[in-house]
């Protein structure tokens, strides 16, 4: 068998240029007074400013690691929908997104675009489609970040199941694209966003889809739950036993033609676990790099985010190494598999 090709489905741009953040900060402040705020063409960063973000950190990780591809979208947590209005977040998106696009020209073999939407809690979804529309066409992405909380930790839009949401699951089922269900910070102090926020959302979208009869609607709809599935695996007992309370389906049938799982779990016996319980053809590499926990495991002397190491480790055959670094990234993401092809890859 060759070797696979590593395909990290989830990173963000987190390393972005002060500037990006300076512009933000400027768009957040005006609020108010749109007309004394920044426009997007001041924000000007230039390739030689993009391409040292990526050479001194997340390249010069994937090179060490020895991760070939990322997919790659806007900083989560800066994605923060909650602030201002359809607007404000229209025009962030659309800045975010074109520099993931940069990015992936710079790069061409290593990094390829996922977009944000440009989400507002309380705004029709359907308003984003524009903006997925040119990503997919003109920037090539992938995939996309959809956000279930855009409130940002006060949960006030419709669970994912509700028609509220149809608008973007009928252009992702058009263009064939699956949504990484991806919260952004929270702004409810009851809830940390990388500790707690993210990992509530991962399992309050699986437990939305687990009550609901979304699939049938969609049965081609597909939702990445990012960071291992939150407690998802850790309680695959509960949900199932729930599930056939509800008179469910079984679960393999009910959701796992439609929901996947990333591999940010950043301890071995995470990666056991989420390997034992959930089946391989459900399992996506990733690693978040360079996301929420950027330091050295003292246990292991080695970064916690480096998960490579631990699907290397796991009790995986060959085969399923290889589903779980590419071949599932090329099912989940038919897109990335075609950008691939085009290459010879
Ligand atoms: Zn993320």
């Amino acid at each position: 068998m060759r070797k696979p090709l590593v395909i990290d489905c989830h990173g963000h741009y987190t390393t972005a240029p002060k500037t990006l953040e300076n512009w933000r900060n400027a768009q957040v402040a005006n609020l108010n007074t749109p007309e004394l705020g920044p426009r997007a063409p001041d924000l000007k960063i230039s390739d030689d400013e993009l391409r040292e973000s990526i050479e001194t950190n997340q390249l010069r990780l994937m090179k060490e690691r020895g991760s070939d591809l990322t997919i790659f979208s806007p900083r989560a947590s800066f994605m923060a929908h909650h602030i201002g209005d359809r607007e404000t977040s229209a025009t962030w998106a659309a800045i975010c997104n074109e520099l993931c696009y940069r990015v992936s020209q710079l790069f061409p073999d290593h990094f390829i675009g996922a977009a944000m939407l440009p989400q507002s809690p309380g705004v029709d979804p359907k308003t984003c489609i524009p903006e997925l529309e040119r990503c997919v066409q003109e920037y090539g992405m992938v995939g996309i970040n959809l956000n279930p909380d855009p409130s940002g930790g006060h949960w006030t839009s419709p669970p994912l199941s509700d028609r509220h949401w149809y608008p973007i699951y009928e252009k992702m089922v058009e263009y064939d694209i699956p949504a990484m269900i991806h919260v952004s910070t929270s702004c409810n102090p009851c809830f940390h966003t990388t500790g707690a926020h993210y990992l509530n959302a991962d399992t309050t979208a699986f437990m939305q889809c687990l009550t609901s009869d979304l699939f049938k609607d969609f049965p081609s709809l597909k939702f990445l739950i990012p960071h291992g599935g939150g407690a998802v695996p850790y309680h695959w007992g509960r949900f199932r036993g729930l599930a056939q309370e509800m008179k469910k389906p079984l679960l393999q049938e009910h959701l796992l033609n439609n929901i996947y799982f990333d591999t940010c779990v950043y301890h071995q016996p995470g990666i056991d676990l989420l390997t034992k319980v959930i089946p391989t053809k459900n399992v996506l590499f990733a690693s978040e790099t360079i996301g929420a926990v950027r330091g050295i495991d003292p246990e292991t002397g080695h970064y916690y985010d480096d998960t490579k190491r631990y699907i290397q480790a796991a009790a995986l055959s060959d085969e399923d190494r290889f589903q779980i670094f590419e071949g599932n990234a090329r099912r989940v993401f038919p897109r990335l598999d075609a950008a691939l092809k085009q290459k010879g890859i």
